[in-house]
C-alpha cells in the first residue's frame, strides 16, 4: 500500500514519430506508479535536443505549453522518485550535455553499483558534476570516450558500468537504448505503424506504456543488447557476451503494474499464482479475504480462489491524495493510513479475515492496517503476505531501508506476528515464488529475500548509506 520508500524509476523512449514528445507524455503517464518525485523528458528535431524537467506528477509537469517546447519526431521521458533529502530538481532526468559528440541526453532506470568509484575516477580527471545522481556518470563516460560515433561511445561506457541499469539515451538523430547484461529493470520495444508504411519504434519500463498509446509490444531489450533507432533504421546488437539473467523478482511482487509483460510474463499472471500458491501452503478457516488495496488485490483473488473464501474489498483506497497533503502537527494516530485507506465495517464486522498484502517491509504500515480492521469489528486477523521475509536491501533500484529497519531481518515470523498484532502470519515460500513467476531456468534475482547479491558489490558502504542515490 505504501509509497513511503519507493524508489524507482520509469523511462520511455519514441524514435520516428511527429508527435514523439506527445506519445512520450502518455507512456510516461502510464508509468507514473514508478516514481512520482519528478518527471522530465528530452525531445530532438534533428538538428537541437530540447529538455524540460521539473518536480512534481508527469500530467503536472507536462503542461500543453511545455510540451510545446520538445519538437521533433524523437524523445526520452522519465519519472523519478526520490527519498526525502534527495528530492531536487538538480537529480531530475534526464540529463543532457553539449560536447564533442554534439548534444546527448540520458535518462537511467536502475543503480550502478560501481557508480562511486566510476565519479572519483573521472574527478580525478576534471570532470564536474552538477549532481549526485549515477546517471551523470554516464554521460561523462560517453562525452569523454575517444570513440567517434555515440554508440561506439556509449558501448565504450556501457562495458564500464556495473549494476542495474536499462538506458535510453537521445542523440540528434537517433535514440539509443540498452539494457545492463543481467536484466535486472526491465525494458521492453515496440512499434507503431504510420502512414505511408513508415515504422516508429517505441521503448518503455513496462508494456501499460505502449497500451495507452495504441503501440504493439514487439519484446524485450535483451539484457546485454543495446538498440539503436536511427536514420538507418532498427538495429540491434548485444554489447557484451551473454551472462546468467538475475530479472528483478519485486517487479512481479510489487512494482510493476498488473496489466504489464515484465520480462515476457505477465504480472498479473503472476500474482494471481503468489496468491494460489500462498492458499495452499498457509490455509487458515477463515469468513472472507480482504486484500490491502492495490498492492494485494492480484494475489488476494488468487488466494480466494484457491481457498475458495469469498472475495471482499474490505478496504477501500481513497485514489485522490495530493503529494501537498499537510499532515496535522498534532499527530492524529493512524492518520497517514487512515487518510489512504478506510474499512467497509458491514464486510468485517464479526468476520475471520485474511488479509493479504504483497510485501511487509518495515512492519508499520502492516500494523496500522491490522488495527484498523480490527477496529472494524474483525473476530480474527490472519496476514498472509505473497513473497518471503524481505531481509536485505536491494542494490539493484529498489529503495528498500537498511537492514536494521528491515523487520523480517530482526524478527521471527512469530514475533513479527506480535508486532502486527495479528492472529496468524505467514509468508509464501521462495519455492512457491519461483513457482509463481514460472523461473524454471534460474534467470531471477531474489537478492532482498536470500542476501545472495549476483554482482559483486563495490563499495558497499556508500551503496548503505546512500550516498549516491539510485534513479
Ligand atoms: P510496512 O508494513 O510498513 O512494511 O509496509 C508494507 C507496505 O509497503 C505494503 O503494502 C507494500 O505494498 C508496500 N511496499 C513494499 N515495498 C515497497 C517499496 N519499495 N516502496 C513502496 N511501498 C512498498
Amino acid at each position: 500500500m505504501a509509497d513511503k520508500f519507493r524508489e524507482e524509476c520509469g523511462v520511455v523512449a519514441v524514435y520516428g514519430h511527429p508527435e514523439a514528445s506527445n506519445l512520450a507524455y502518455l507512456g510516461l503517464y502510464a508509468l507514473q506508479h514508478r516514481g512520482q518525485e519528478s518527471a522530465g523528458m528530452a525531445s530532438s528535431d534533428g538538428r537541437h535536443v530540447y529538455c524540460v524537467k521539473e518536480m512534481g506528477y508527469v500530467a503536472d509537469v507536462f503542461t500543453p505549453e511545455r510540451l510545446a517546447t520538445l519538437p521533433g519526431t524523437m524523445a526520452i521521458a522519465h519519472t523519478r522518485y526520490s527519498t526525502a533529502g534527495e528530492v531536487d530538481l538538480q537529480n531530475a532526468q534526464p540529463f543532457a550535455v553539449s560536447c564533442n559528440k554534439g548534444t546527448i541526453a540520458v535518462a537511467h532506470n536502475g543503480n550502478l553499483t560501481n557508480a562511486a568509484e566510476l565519479r572519483r575516477e573521472l574527478e580525478r580527471e576534471g570532470a564536474i558534476f552538477q549532481a549526485s545522481s549515477d546517471t551523470e556518470v554516464v554521460l561523462h563516460l560517453v562525452a569523454r570516450s575517444r570513440e567517434r560515433t555515440i554508440a561506439g561511445a556509449l558501448r565504450e561506457a556501457l562495458l564500464q558500468m556495473e549494476g542495474a541499469f536499462s538506458l535510453v539515451f537521445l542523440a540528434q538523430d537517433r535514440v539509443i537504448v540498452a539494457r545492463d547484461p543481467q536484466g535486472f529493470r526491465p525494458l521492453v520495444m515496440g512499434q507503431m505503424e504510420l502512414s505511408g508504411g513508415k515504422k516508429c519504434y517505441v521503448f518503455a519500463s513496462e508494456t501499460c506504456a505502449f497500451d495507452l498509446i495504441g503501440a504493439v509490444y514487439m519484446n524485450e531489450v535483451e539484457p546485454g543488447e543495446m538498440v539503436i533507432a536511427g536514420p538507418e533504421g532498427l538495429t540491434r546488437e548485444r554489447y557484451v557476451p551473454q551472462q546468467p539473467r538475475a530479472q528483478c523478482v519485486f517487479e512481479h511482487v510489487y512494482f510493476s503494474r498488473p496489466d504489464s509483460i515484465v520480462f515476457g510474463r505477465s504480472v498479473q499472471e503472476s500474482r494471481h499464482m503468489m496468491g494460489r500458491l500462498l492458499a495452499r501452503e498457509s490455509p487458515v478457516p477463515a469468513d472472507v479475504v480482504v486484500p490491502v488495496p492495490d498492492s494485494g488485490v492480484a494475489a488476494a483473488i488468487g488466494f480466494a480462489a484457491e481457498s475458495g473464501l469469498p472475495f471482499r474489498h474490505g478496504l477501500i483506497r481513497s485514489h485522490y491524495i495530493g503529494r501537498t497533503f499537510i499532515e496535522p502537527t498534532q499527530a492524529i494516530r493512524d492518520f497517514g493510513v487512515k487518510l489512504k485507506l478506510n474499512p467497509v465495517r458491514n464486510l468485517l464486522d464479526g468476520k475471520r479475515v485474511v488479509l493479504v498484502d504483497d510485501s511487509i517491509v518495515r512492519g508499520t504500515t502492516s500494523r496500522k492496517i491490522v488495527r484498523m480492521v480490527r477496529q472494524a469489528g474483525a473476530r480474527e486477523v490472519h496476514m498472509r503476505i505473497s513473497c518471503p521475509p524481505t531481509i536485505s536491501p536491494c542494490f539493484y533500484g529498489v529503495d528498500t531501508p537498511t537492514k536494521g529497519e528491515l523487520i523480517a531481518a530482526n524478527n521471527t515470523v512469530e514475533e513479527i506476528r506480535r508486532f502486527l498484532d495479528a492472529d496468524s502470519l505467514a509468508f509464501l515460500s521462495m519455492e512457491a515464488l519461483r513457482e509463481a513467476v514460472g523461473d524454471t531456468r534460474h534467470e531471477y534475482c531474489y537478492a532482498c529475500y536470500t542476501g545472495e547479491y549476483p554482482t559483486e558489490l563495490v563499495n558497499i558502504t556508500e551503496l548503505v548509506r546512500g550516498r549516491y542515490r539510485r534513479s
